[in-house]
């Protein structure tokens, strides 16, 4: 069996096209606080640019050095709350050391109807309730759910197994799908045997962040795999499972890079558009 690949760049180039005329009517505006210098980071948030650029959204970096203190953070966000001007922002992680532990703190200073991650706990608890209430969900797993609604992959009574149970992607990927009516699976470190789980998949999500953690012997054949991870090898980049291998007995996969990544961004650009959208018939 030849697996279709699911080309991540394609389908948020269809999501990013659809939001054009929207972009146009709302002039929405994103703006993305970066503190410190992590590399990937860096490239990331090029990434978000680039996507404004071609959607025509109105953008700005608020670059803040690795000094930055929690107030001085924290005052930074208070001041975004209360621009008129900016529909949507997201504070990018990680974050320095420093602050890392603030996490909670800072996700829960933002407005939620300026939440374009998604990470807050009003927006995820909205998510949680039903997809009609599904707003301003968290980034990447609304981005897996496009991802799988652009290539016409059924959800409704399929098992899905999500490998990785964090807040921004395996809690709420896991909720997502069993909102969809699939019947969902959640592993994580501690669950023994995950092979025995995740060869029952029909859609497998992994979000875990250890290079090729699934192989082909743990999954089935026709399975279709969903790969979050990001990991940077000596080889160069690579996702959770490994993909050369799966890729002969799935029936569709994600490539990494190219697969997930684009539809995070392009789900946070139209997560910002939907906030403008509130915000004006508000
Ligand atoms: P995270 O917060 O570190 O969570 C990792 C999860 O994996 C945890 O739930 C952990 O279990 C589980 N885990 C760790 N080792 C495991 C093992 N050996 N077997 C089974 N489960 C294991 O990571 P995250 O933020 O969800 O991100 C996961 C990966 O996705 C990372 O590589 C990240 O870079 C990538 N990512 C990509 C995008 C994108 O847009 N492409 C977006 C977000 C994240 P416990 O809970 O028991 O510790």
């Amino acid at each position: 069996m030849s697996a279709t690949i699911l080309s991540g760049r394609e389908a948020a180039d269809a999501l990013l096209n659809e939001l054009k005329p929207k972009v146009k009517k709302l002039d929405p505006k994103l703006v993305i606080v970066q503190v410190g210098e992590d590399p990937a980071s860096g490239s990331y948030i090029k990434q978000k640019f680039i996507s404004c650029e071609k959607v025509g959204l109105r953008s700005e970096h608020k670059h803040m050095p690795e000094s930055t203190s929690l107030e001085e953070l924290l005052k930074v966000i208070d001041d975004l709350n209360n621009d008129n001007d900016v529909s949507g922002f997201i504070v990018q992680v990680p974050l320095p050391d420093h602050l890392n532990d603030k996490i909670p703190q800072i996700t829960r200073a933002v407005d939620p109807s300026k939440d374009a991650d998604g990470f807050g706990a009003y927006n995820l608890g909205k998510m949680f309730l039903s997809t009609e209430y599904e707003h301003l969900p968290p980034a990447t797993p609304s981005g897996i759910i496009r991802m799988l609604e652009h290539y016409k992959i059924p959800i409704e009574g399929k098992h899905a197994v999500v490998v990785g149970r964090s807040n921004i992607v395996g809690k709420p990927i896991a909720i997502m799908l069993l909102n969809r009516g699939a019947t969902v699976s959640v592993c994580h470190s501690k669950t023994p045997d995950i092979g025995s789980i995740t060869s029952q998949a029909d859609i497998l999500i992994a979000a875990v962040g250890k290079p090729k953690l699934i192989t082909a012997d743990m999954v089935k054949d026709g399975v279709v795999v969903i790969d979050v991870g990001v990991n940077r090898t000596d080889d160069g980049l690579c996702g959770d499972v490994d993909f050369e291998e799966i890729e002969k007995k799935a029936s569709a996969i994600t490539p990494v890079p190219g697969g997930v990544g684009p539809m995070t961004v392009a789900s946070l650009i139209r997560n910002c558009v939907n906030a403008k959208e509130r915000q004006v018939s508000a």
